[in-house]
Parts: C-alpha cells; sequence; structure tokens
C-alpha cells in the first residue's frame, strides 16, 4: 500500500553559498510548513566550494533532520552536482532548486499542485524577463536557443531554468542516461513527459555572485550544441562540396578567360585570399571534427561525474 504522505526531493547545487545557504533554508522550510499533504528531505551539495559552505552544511542536519549533504573533493561543476543530487534522492517528487533564491521556494506549492491534480510529469520554470542581465549576455543567450532548436532534434525553451519538479519515473529516466558530458536542459527535454511551464520574473541572488564566466558559459553552451546534433558535422561536409563546385566553376572561368586574353600572371592578392579562405574553413571543419572528437574521448574513458568526499546519501 503507498503511503499517505509523499515526500519532495530538493537538490540544492552550492558552490560557494556559505552566506545564500541559510537564507535559503528558512524560506525553504517556510514554505514546506504549508504543504501538509508532503514531507521534504533536502539535499545540499558542496560542489567543492572554498568559503565556509562545508562548516555551515555540517551543522545543518542536527537541527533539521530533513536535511542532508554530500561535498565533492573538489569543484565538479553544476551539472555534476545536479546528477549527484537526483542519485542521492529518494522522494516521489524531485525539484531542483538554486541555493542564491533566484528560484524561489514559493513557487514548490504550485508546481506539486501541476503534478498531482493537473496530472503533468514535470512542472518547469521559466523566465519572462532578462532584468539584471548583461546586455550581451542576453543577447548570445537568444541567439544560442535560436540556434541549437533549429539544428537539433531535442527542443530547448528559451528562458527555461533548471528550477523543475519532476516525478521520481522522470527522474529514473534522466538517471538512465549515464553520458558524462551532460547538459540538463537538453535531458530534461530529451527523456520527453509532459512538462507544464510557469512563467516567472527574474530575481537578483540574494548573497555572493554568479559563478559563470561570459567564457565559460560560451563553452557550455558549446557542449549543449554538441550533446544534442549532429548536425555541424553535416554543415562541414556541405562545405567540402560547395568548394568543390566552386574550384570545378573557378578553373572553368580561367580556362575560358585564357583562351580570350592568354596569360598575363596577375591576381596574387585575390589568390592569397582564396587560399586564407579556404584554409580557415578547413580549420573551422577539422575544429568542429575535433569537438566531437573530444566528447567521444572524454565519455570513453568514463570517469566518475563526481567523486564524494563527505557525507552519505
Ligand atoms: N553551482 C555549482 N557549481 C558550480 C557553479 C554553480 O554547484 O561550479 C551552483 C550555485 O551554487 C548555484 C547554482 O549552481 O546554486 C547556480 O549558479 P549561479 O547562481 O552562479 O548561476 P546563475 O544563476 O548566475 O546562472
Ligand atoms: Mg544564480
Amino acid at each position: 500500500m503507498r503511503h499517505d504522505l509523499q515526500k519532495i526531493s530538493l537538490v540544492v547545487p552550492c558552490y560557494n553559498e556559505e552566506e545564500s545557504i541559510p537564507l535559503f533554508l528558512e524560506r525553504a522550510l517556510a514554505v514546506a510548513a504549508t504543504m501538509q499533504r508532503v514531507t521534504f528531505e533536502i539535499i545540499f551539495i558542496d560542489d567543492g566550494s572554498k568559503d565556509g559552505t562545508l562548516q555551515v552544511l555540517r551543522t545543518l542536519p542536527d537541527l533539521h533532520p530533513e536535511v542532508k549533504y554530500l561535498s565533492f573533493s573538489r569543484n565538479f561543476g553544476k551539472e555534476a552536482a545536479l546528477l549527484a543530487g537526483l542519485e542521492a534522492s529518494t522522494g516521489d517528487f524531485v525539484a531542483v532548486i538554486d541555493a542564491d533564491l533566484q528560484h524561489p521556494p514559493e513557487l514548490l506549492p504550485q508546481m506539486y499542485q501541476g503534478i498531482v491534480e493537473e496530472g503533468f510529469d514535470c512542472v518547469a520554470t521559466r523566465r519572462i524577463s532578462r532584468a539584471g542581465e548583461p546586455k550581451i549576455r542576453s543577447f548570445f543567450s537568444r541567439r544560442f536557443y535560436r540556434l541549437v532548436n533549429r539544428i537539433s532534434e531535442t527542443e530547448m525553451v528559451d528562458g527555461a531554468t533548471d528550477y523543475r519538479l519532476m516525478t521520481r519515473q522522470m527522474v529514473d529516466a534522466i538517471l538512465a542516461l549515464k553520458e558524462n558530458n551532460r547538459f540538463s536542459k537538453g535531458l530534461f527535454s530529451w527523456v520527453g513527459f509532459s512538462t507544464k511551464w510557469i512563467p516567472f520574473e527574474n530575481v537578483p541572488r540574494v548573497a555572493g555572485e554568479t559563478k559563470w564566466s561570459f567564457w565559460q558559459l560560451f563553452m557550455y553552451s558549446l557542449d549543449g550544441i554538441v550533446g544534442f546534433s549532429v548536425k555541424p558535422l553535416a554543415i562541414a561536409s556541405l562545405f567540402g562540396v560547395l568548394f568543390f563546385f566552386l574550384a570545378i566553376l573557378g578553373a572553368v572561368l580561367i580556362a575560358v578567360r585564357w583562351l580570350i586574353f592568354g596569360d598575363p600572371v596577375q591576381g596574387w592578392a585575390s589568390t592569397i585570399c582564396l587560399i586564407l579562405f579556404v584554409s580557415g574553413t578547413q580549420l573551422l571543419c577539422t575544429g568542429i571534427l575535433g569537438q566531437y572528437m573530444a566528447k567521444t574521448y572524454l565519455e570513453t574513458k568514463a570517469r566518475p561525474a563526481y567523486i564524494v568526499k563527505e557525507g552519505k546519501p
């Protein structure tokens, strides 16, 4: 027989969040107290923080029995922290939520309703504004979603955050994907299941600062593209075909010109430009190939996505 009380696991990745964690916990517990039909489990994953995050986490389980924590041996990145949290979770429902309170825990009751009453498998949040974000970041972010949705079968929703509540069935489906190079936004979408989107206003983080530099986000977006589409490889081959025909066309043009005008030596500047253009494109294509090879290489090593140093699930 099924228990009446169902459990929600909150998975909270933390990297240098010593100031945010107490504030987060206070708000999360306040929300939990208002939800009578469910119990909570809060799993903090210390992703190799360099500040006092781990010290803060150590004090929590004694004060709050619903709190657990894991601590990595070094910084493995948010994706690894999410994976560890999902693996450690035992709830009937699992929510993924940031520690910096940019994801308001107050939305949880509404998300829970979406699943138990409206029958969705997942309720996810979507930012309707990018207020407080550097303009250039918003610009590239939009480009990224345009591009990835055009070249990948997996739909990625612009403005989708990682903040979502999922059923155990969906979480297990995500955990069955064993790839090491994880791009959660893509994985969440790839596994399918019905998702309800809740819009919310962007709020600034409560303390500390963002862990993502522009360059890191750029590399992360490459992960998203390489992880969910092989179209760039096809584009590389298309370049080859295009150049082949251009070369034939060029040869014909030159032959005709030679027949009409003879062969005065000129045009070295255009030759140089052509060489640079073609070799540049070749390098680009080799680079694309390299991206896929590098990912394959990393996957074949099959190293663990993270190493836990302290705490047990
Ligand atoms: N985070 C993490 N490992 C990292 C970077 C970030 O666990 O290497 C966590 C961080 O503590 C926060 C969440 O991931 O709870 C989102 O990070 P952040 O707020 O810096 O990203 P942003 O909201 O600016 O996209
Ligand atoms: Mg944040």
